[in-house]
């Protein structure tokens, strides 16, 4: 980084430059704002940086991430909990809800297995889903993973675990374009995914 800049500086550009989708040249502009910007302003940003760090926890059911122990969507009583829709990330129960047509309750992975890149089953939540599975009062288990190799290894992977308890483990549908990613669906597409989920053999 040019030394034109104090090393106070500096360190937040390096800092804004780690941000996805951040250069360096907008972190300079992101640096010069919040020299320009109010004191309560910036004091604002970083405390909101904090709480995220120190208040989001994941959720003791579904690990999505949560404020509380047991998030909104697993202590809604409108939520049918014997529908569980097993995804990868928090990202992807926003983009599903967004449709609306989610009854459900979910289980966040943490990911998808990856040998290569060191993702190993157990370091994602699959132990915590066969319990959940086997703890009773499951009808359903509706698997969307992402549509790409590794999605669907992982869900593989989890259906010969299950598949001994007898509930129906189903995938959503081939709508979604393969090698795609839910998170980046459209909605529309969703939407027809879920309803047109294909049960697993
Ligand atoms: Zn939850």
């Amino acid at each position: 980084m040019s030394s034109v800049y104090t090393k106070t500086l500096n360190k937040l550009i390096e800092e804004f430059s780690k941000l996805p989708g951040i250069g360096p040249k907008t972190a300079e502009r992101l640096v010069f704002h919040i020299l320009k910007a109010g004191q309560s302003e910036a004091m604002a940003l970083a405390e909101a940086i904090k709480d995220v760090k120190t208040k989001i926890k994941r959720c003791q059911i579904c690990y999505n991430f949560s404020e509380e122990p047991i998030c909104s969507i697993c202590s809604d009583p409108r939520r049918d909990k014997s529908l569980i829709c097993v995804v990868e990330q928090p990202k992807d129960v926003i983009a599903l809800e967004k449709t609306g047509a989610c009854k459900w309750v979910y289980h966040v992975l943490g990911g998808h297995i990856a040998p290569l890149e060191g993702v190993e089953p157990e370091h994602l939540a699959i132990n915590k889903l066969v319990e959940r599975v086997r703890s009773g009062n499951v009808k359903e288990v509706i698997m969307a993973t992402n549509p790409n190799l590794a999605g669907d290894g992982t869900t593989l992977y989890i259906s010969s675990l299950i598949k001994s308890t007898g509930v129906k483990i189903t995938r959503l549908a081939r709508g979604l374009p393969t090698g795609s990613t839910i998170e980046y669906a459209s909605g529309k597409m969703l939407t027809d995914a879920i309803i047109g989920r294909q049960e697993l053999d």
